[in-house]
């Protein structure tokens, strides 16, 4: 009898896809694999489990894995990255959003209970995923926000609309550039890196100008605590997201300028993550 081979299926390929990945360096080597799975067929990954005998083609996923090995981000391959519950559209144009990131969206939430009209500006919106966020769970008077790219505006704009959040969008450098106003509460989450640290490969995807800051990874900061002086309202509040181990340089900084700390809050990696601030 001719000796047949047996067809190529799901759980062959998530096996030898995630040899592939751990090799690369890749952490969750066989989560990801599973998603890009999901991905390639439409499915969900509990699908995927569910169906390991499902035959897939000899080339099945090789593009996605080929870039996934180059160490793209998974979240540019799949073309979204959930933040807050919410999948958010990402492309080349935006930062990633980062788990981290909800912590100011925990924070901020906090801050607004028994505010309901509270009026929120988020400043460097990107991908739009603070200023959506809170949009969608709070009702807000009305949340605005700046961006100075306006293909990451784009984008932003697309994901409000996408998951029906209605967002006051600005194209603008700063807040100059925004109809004259005063906030409640600003949030940001600046770019904070310096240009002098080493970084895993997929960062060098992201967009530098989103990512990176002069004056050590500060220089966002600066500006922030200028120019939120102007469009603060009495009593309102600022929350910053803040780099690793850098939080009481920021505060240094911004107590430099007249502001003073209400409170931080950590991480689940347990590092220092948002800071929140006034002006008495
Ligand atoms: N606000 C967006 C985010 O937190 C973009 C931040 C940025 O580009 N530095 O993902």
């Amino acid at each position: 009898m001719p000796c047949t081979r047996r067809e190529r299926n799901l759980s062959d390929w998530l096996s030898a896809s995630e040899a592939m990945l751990e090799k690369a360096g890749i952490e969750s080597a066989r989560l990801e694999a599973q998603i890009i799975a999901a991905h390639l067929l439409g499915q969900s990954r509990s699908w995927v489990l569910a169906h390991p005998d499902q035959p897939v083609a000899e080339n099945f996923g090789e593009d996605v894995l080929g870039r996934r090995l180059l160490r793209e981000p998974l979240a540019y391959i799949l073309g979204w990255r959930e933040f807050y519950g919410r999948r958010f559209k990402v492309g080349l144009q935006v930062l990633i959003p980062r788990h981290e990131t909800e912590v100011l969206i925990d924070y901020a939430i906090e801050h607004l209970a028994g505010h309901p009209e509270a009026k929120v500006l988020d400043w460097g919106t990107g991908s739009g995923c603070i200023a959506c966020t809170l949009k969608l769970e709070r009702p807000l008077d009305s949340v605005w926000a700046i961006e100075n790219s306006s293909e990451a505006l784009k984008v932003a704009q697309d994901n409000a609309e996408y998951l029906g959040s209605s967002v006051n969008f600005c194209l603008s450098d700063g807040s100059k550039g925004m109809p004259p106003q005063i906030f409640d509460l600003i949030l940001s989450n600046p770019p904070y890196i310096a240009a002098s640290e080493l970084l895993a490969p997929e960062l060098y995807h992201e967009p530098a100008e989103a990512l990176f800051a002069e004056e050590d990874g500060l220089a966002h900061y600066r500006r922030i605590a200028q120019e939120c002086k102007d469009i603060l309202a009495p009593g309102g509040i600022l929350l910053l997201e803040l780099p690793d181990g850098k939080s009481e340089q920021v505060i240094a900084l911004f107590e430099e300028q007249g502001w003073t700390k209400l409170g931080t809050r950590k991480d689940l990696g347990g590092m220092v993550r948002a800071l929140a601030l006034h002006l008495p």
